[in-house]
């Protein structure tokens, strides 16, 4: 059955991402966009979900492409209406929220998904694959791009619940919480806060391996030239090394896959098998690492910035 679906905010990531994903899927129609400035070509137009709920009550899933701060109030929205959920990363700004939504998703009887594109390059589960059967002995993650760039104009993201350089660094973190066989805790953070923002806008991180593994994080949204999205590991049994964010992957020095985006394809394939087998994806685990190190991290102030 094609599932028929309705997309929340028409920003950045819903064109680049979201909008091209869903055409290229026979499983899922996009009926309507509810946006406050934009339309959609082809598709129902409505500027609030009240709208959207009133108008269109055949739409059964919602998929929410704004930033997180205000993605609780329209997904516990969309969720007591019987429909289900699927939610951009971070799923939330607080862990409080996430946890109410997945009982609301539970009391109702519909999926949410919490989204983590990243998990879903096309070289991650490879890197995973590879490290299940070998010791860590170094991890080194290094995510360093340009915040003018990636984010232009974009106010949210140094807002409070905009999570700064957590907002890039989420990804990665997601990653690592996929390949590690083993769960990892922050034990040291060191964050970099403009003095005139709310948010951080470089992370040094330090998690406690349980094997005694050296494991670190370096975030900074100030690289500009060449951007970095790498996590470099050293094992009893060779070295890896994942980049492009998870789409590209060298084992030994030596180029053993290369993938060609289809994260966002992957993301709505997942949602559609959900709906099918009546389950939900929620995993938090990223975003306790994020919560962690905003709550271990010795803050420092650094030159303010501007767009
Ligand atoms: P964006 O372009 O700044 O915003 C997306 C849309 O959300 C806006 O165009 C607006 O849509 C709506 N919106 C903004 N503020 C709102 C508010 N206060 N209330 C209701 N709607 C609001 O952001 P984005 O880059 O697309 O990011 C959205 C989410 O996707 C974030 O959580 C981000 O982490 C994630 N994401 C972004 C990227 C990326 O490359 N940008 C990549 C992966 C994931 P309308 O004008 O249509 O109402």
């Amino acid at each position: 059955m094609v599932e028929k679906l309705a997309l929340v905010g028409i920003g950045k990531i819903a064109r680049d991402q979201h909008i091209p994903a869903i055409a290229g899927n026979p499983d899922w129609s996009l009926e309507a966009a509810v946006s406050r400035h934009a339309s959609v070509d082809g598709v129902d137009h409505f500027e609030t979900l009240d709208e959207l709920l009133e108008k269109r009550p055949d739409i059964n899933t919602i998929s929410l492409a704004i930033p997180p701060q205000p993605r609780f109030e329209y997904a516990a929205k969309a969720l007591r209406a019987g429909k289900h959920v699927m939610l951009e990363k971070p799923p939330g700004q607080s862990l409080a929220e996430c946890y109410t939504l997945e009982a609301l998703a539970k009391e109702n009887g519909v999926s949410i998904f919490a989204t983590w594109h990243s998990r879903y390059a096309d070289c991650v589960p490879y890197l995973k694959e590879w490290l299940s059967r070998r010791t860590i002995r170094r991890l080194k993650i290094t995510w360093k791009e340009d915040v003018r760039r990636w984010h232009p104009g974009q106010e949210w993201i140094w807002e409070p619940g905009g999570m700064g350089v957590f907002d890039p660094g989420i990804n990665a973190l997601s990653i690592l919480t996929e390949v590690l066989p083993y769960p990892v805790h922050l034990a040291e953070a060191v964050l970099e806060f403009p003095e005139n923002r709310a948010t951080p806008i470089a992370a040094n991180l330090t998690f406690a391996d349980p094997g005694g593994a050296d494991m670190t994080a370096v975030f900074d949204w100030r690289q500009e030239g060449p951007q970095t999205w790498d996590i470099e590991v050293e094992t009893n049994d060779g070295n890896a090394r994942l980049s492009l964010g998870g789409e590209r992957l060298e084992i030994g020095g030596k180029l053993f896959k290369e993938g060609s985006n289809h994260e966002y394809a992957n993301l709505y394939a997942r949602m559609a098998e959900l709906i099918k087998l009546g389950a939900s994806d929620l995993d938090l685990t990223p975003m306790v690492h994020v919560c962690d190190a905003f709550s271990l991290g010795r803050r420092l102030n650094t030159e303010p910035f501007e767009f």
